[in-house]
């Protein structure tokens, strides 16, 4: 990969981290990460810097890895020249349909078509994003890593992702980038470029609390473990939103962590969520 290309991905990385906190009401890692971007695009050559200003006004989403030959953010179908010089990476190339600068990517995780279809299209609300088979009333493990295995086992094994390992993998190198521990004792661990089906999302419940954020003294009680294909990027950040405020009511986590298997749950989380997630 062009050595441009992967600043400009870290770039990216944490200008999305950006706004998922502000998204969620977070201030705790703001100022650092404000610093750490500006620095970035500082560092960007001047006509780099100068097309990221560009794309940056219109869509926080600067980047797109190309995939099955495909640009991800718009879906056009891209010449396979240009795959094919994206892949070398000699220099940054951009979609001629979305004007996105182009990488490529691996695909880390796959979802397989039939869990796509397990979740439906049609249906409005959070049973969009997920299902009974992936509420999780007692997690057993009692650290952070542990609970993000669990939770990426759990999709596997249910059919939700082909494998979990790579799924793990990923969401710990965004742990170790900034913790996703929210206020309220809620965490939301995720990966992103996931390739395939829709956004997915797991909950896992902990009495005992897990300690999230090795920063924090808080620990995280409501574990939200989401896998985010590219396509879906922006709806991420209006489902984080829906869930910071669904859950800045006391009363809606306490039904939610008081259920003591998956049917509850599930039931209540679709009921406290009605009003927030669309
Ligand atoms: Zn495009």
């Amino acid at each position: 990969m062009h050595p441009l290309m992967n600043q400009l991905i870290q770039l990216q990385e944490l200008i999305v981290i950006r706004d998922e906190q502000k998204v969620a009401g977070e201030s705790e890692h703001l100022e650092r990460l404000d610093a750490s971007i500006k620095t970035m695009i500082a560092e960007l050559p001047p006509p780099t810097r100068l097309l990221h200003g560009k794309l940056f006004s219109k869509d926080h989403n600067v980047l797109s890895p190309v995939s099955s030959g495909i640009c991800a953010v718009c879906g056009m179908k891209l010449p396979i020249s240009l795959v094919q010089a994206v892949r070398l990476g000699r220099e940054v190339h951009s979609c001629p349909n979305c004007a996105r600068m182009l990488y490529y990517q691996d695909v880390a995780a796959r979802r397989l078509a039939e869990a796509a279809r397990k979740i439906g299209p049609r249906k409005v609300g959070i049973v969009r994003f997920s299902s009974e088979a992936l509420m999780i009333p007692n997690l057993v493990s009692g650290d952070r890593d542990g609970v993000i295995a669990e939770m990426a086992y759990q999709m596997a094994n249910e059919g939700f992702v082909d494998k979990a390992e790579p799924l793990i993998e990923e969401a710990l190198r965004r742990e170790a980038l900034v913790s996703t521990a929210m206020n309220h004792g809620l965490a939301l661990p995720h990966v992103r470029g996931v390739e395939g089906g829709g956004l997915t999302l797991a909950l896992g419940l902990s009495a005992k609390g897990i300690k999230f954020d090795p920063a924090r003294k808080v620990v995280s009680r409501m574990i939200f473990f989401i896998v985010i294909p590219t396509a879906a990027s922006a709806f991420y950040l209006k489902l984080l939103a829906g869930l910071a405020e669904t859950f800045s009511d006391s009363e809606a986590r306490k039904s939610v962590q008081e259920c003591k298997d998956a049917a509850t749950m599930w039931k209540t989380l679709i009921k406290v969520t009605r009003a927030t997630i669309k």
